[in-house]
C-alpha cells in the first residue's frame, strides 16, 4: 500500500472527551470515526487491526473445540421475558418494536438466543458437551460511554456458551475456556491476569475477568505479583493439565475491587509480592449452571432416561475493546508499537526525498515490489514531506519495523529499525528473514 493512497482520514481536532491515550491515537491515526455518541466507524486501519485480533481469537476458540456461528444482532423480547432478564436487565438494553409492535431488542449478549436454538436442537445426553461460539456486535446503552471504543455503546465482541451434562463436566468447559483465554491474551502480546470476579446480571457461582495492566483501566485490582511468573505453555489442552492450571492460578490472591479484603490481601500476599494497581477487563467468564436452562426448560434426557437440565457457561471476549486496550498497553513514550501478530502492516519503507534526486524513491519501489513479491504487508511512505515529519508520523502509526532509505543505505543495504530498537544496516534478505519469521 502506497500511504499517499491510504484512507487515513486523521481528526486534528481532538474532542475534550478524548481523554486518554488510546482515544486520542486512535482519532489521530484515523483508526476510527464517531458516528454518535458511544457508535464509532471502523476506518480501513483500525479495521484491519480489529479483523486481526478477531482472527486469533477464533483460532484461539477452534483449538479448544469451540464451533463458530452466527446469531443476529436483533433478538424477540419473548425469549428474555422467558428467562426473566427482560425486566431486570434494565435501561442498558436497548428496546425496539417492529411494524407488527412486536417487541424486539438489540442483543447485549445472547445467553437467551443461544438456549432457544440448544432446547429445540438437542434431546439426548449424547451431543454433549458443546461450545457453540459467534463474534457480533453487541448493543448496551452504557450510561456514560466513554474512552473512545473502550466503553461504547456499540461494540464486537466473541461470545461462547458451553453446555454439559454434569456440573464437574462444565468446569472442563470453563478450564478449557479459561486455557484458550490466556494463550489468546499472549498471542496479542498481552499479559493478561484472570481474576476471580462478580457475576454480576450474567448470574451464576464462578467467574473470571481477564485484566490487562494500563493505568487508565477502570477496574482497580489487587494481586500477587507471582502470578505474573506462571509459565502457562506449560499446559496443555487435556483435562489434568488444565485442572493443574486452574489450580496453580487459585494459588495467587488476584481479585477486583469488588471481592476485595484488604484483611485477606495482606494475610495471605506477603508485602514484597503485593500489586495494587488498575486494569482493562479484556475478557470475562462464567459459569451459571441451570440460571438459563432451568426458566427456558431447555433440557436433555439424561442414560437413565431422565430430564436434565443442561449446565450452562458464558465465555465473552471485547474484541473491539481490544483494539484499544493494546494501544493502552503499548504506548509509551508517544510511541506506538503494534504487536507484530495485530499490526496494521508488517513493515513501512520509509525514503528520504530530495527535491532533485529520485533515486532513494525508485530503491524504495524496488523493495516494495519485492516485499510484496514475498507476501509481506508492505506500507511506502510515498508523501512528500521531510524526513523528521515523517519519523514522527510513524511514531503513532506504529508499525513495528522501518526501512529508512536514505544517506546510511547503499546500493543493496539499507537501514533496518525494529522500533524501540537501535537501527541496523542490512542486506534485503536478511530484513526478508526477519520480516517473514
Ligand atoms: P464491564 O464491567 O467493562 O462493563 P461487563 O462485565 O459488562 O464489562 P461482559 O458482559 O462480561 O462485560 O462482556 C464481555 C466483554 O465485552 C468484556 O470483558 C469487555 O471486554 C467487553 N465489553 C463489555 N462492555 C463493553 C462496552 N460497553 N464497550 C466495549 N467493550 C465492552
Ligand atoms: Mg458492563
Amino acid at each position: 500500500m502506497l500511504l499517499s493512497k491510504l484512507f487515513i482520514p486523521i481528526t486534528k481536532d481532538l474532542p475534550a472527551e478524548a481523554k486518554i491515550k488510546s482515544h486520542q491515537l486512535m482519532l489521530r491515526t484515523g483508526l476510527i470515526r464517531q458516528a454518535s455518541a458511544g457508535i464509532y466507524s471502523w476506518l480501513p486501519l483500525g479495521f484491519k487491526v480489529m479483523k486481526k485480533i478477531e482472527k486469533i481469537v477464533r483460532e484461539e476458540q477452534n483449538i479448544i473445540g469451540a464451533q463458530e456461528m452466527l446469531m443476529p444482532t436483533v433478538q424477540s423480547a419473548d425469549i428474555w421475558k422467558e428467562s426473566g432478564r427482560y425486566d431486570d436487565y434494565g435501561e442498558e438494553m436497548l428496546r425496539i418494536s417492529d411494524r407488527q409492535k412486536r417487541e424486539m431488542l438489540y442483543g447485549p449478549t445472547n445467553e437467551e438466543q443461544i438456549t432457544e436454538i440448544f432446547r429445540t436442537s438437542v434431546k439426548s445426553y449424547k451431543l454433549l458437551p458443546q461450545i457453540l461460539y459467534h463474534i457480533q456486535w453487541k448493543f448496551r446503552d452504557e450510561l456514560r460511554p466513554r474512552f473512545g471504543v473502550m466503553r461504547c455503546r456499540e461494540f464486537y465482541m466473541k461470545d461462547a456458551y458451553s453446555f454439559d451434562l454434569s456440573e464437574d463436566d462444565a468446569v472442563l468447559s470453563y478450564n478449557k475456556m479459561f486455557f484458550a483465554y490466556l494463550k489468546t491474551f499472549e498471542r496479542l502480546g498481552l499479559k493478561s491476569i484472570p481474576m476471580k470476579a462478580d457475576t454480576g446480571p450474567i448470574g451464576g457461582d464462578l467467574s473470571h475477568e481477564f485484566i490487562i495492566l494500563a493505568e487508565t483501566g477502570e477496574s482497580k485490582i489487587y494481586t500477587d505479583k507471582r502470578i505474573f511468573d506462571i509459565p502457562i505453555n506449560n499446559y496443555k489442552n487435556e483435562n489434568n493439565s488444565l485442572n493443574q492450571m486452574r489450580n496453580d492460578f487459585s494459588k495467587f490472591y488476584s481479585v477486583t475491587d469488588e471481592k476485595f479484603d484488604p484483611n485477606d490481601f495482606n494475610k495471605k500476599v506477603k508485602k514484597n509480592d503485593q500489586l495494587q494497581t488498575k486494569g482493562i477487563e479484556v475478557g470475562h467468564i462464567f459459569y451459571f449452571g441451570d440460571k438459563y436452562s432451568k426458566p427456558m426448560n431447555c433440557s436433555v434426557d439424561g442414560k437413565d432416561g431422565k430430564k436434565i437440565f443442561v449446565k450452562m457457561g458464558s465465555y465473552g471476549i471485547g474484541v473491539s475493546r481490544l483494539v484499544a486496550a493494546i494501544i493502552e498497553a503499548k504506548f509509551n513514550n508517544d510511541k506506538m508499537k503494534w504487536p507484530k501478530a495485530v499490526s496494521p502492516f508488517d513493515v513501512v519503507i520509509i525514503p528520504a526525498i530530495n527535491k532533485n534526486d529520485n533515486s532513494n524513491i525508485e530503491k524504495s519501489s524496488k523493495i516494495y515490489s519485492l516485499l510484496k513479491e514475498k507476501g509481506i504487508d508492505v506500507l511506502l511512505d510515498d508523501v512528500e514531506e521531510n524526513i523528521s515529519n515523517k519519523f514522527k508520523k510513524h511514531d503513532l502509526l506504529g508499525i513495528p519495523y522501518q526501512i529508512v532509505v536514505g544517506s546510511k543505505s547503499t546500493k543493496d543495504q539499507f537501514e533496518f529499525k525494529e522500533v524501540g530498537k537501535d537501527p541496523q544496516v542490512f542486506e534485503i534478505n536478511k530484513i526478508i528473514n526477519i520480516l517473514k519469521k
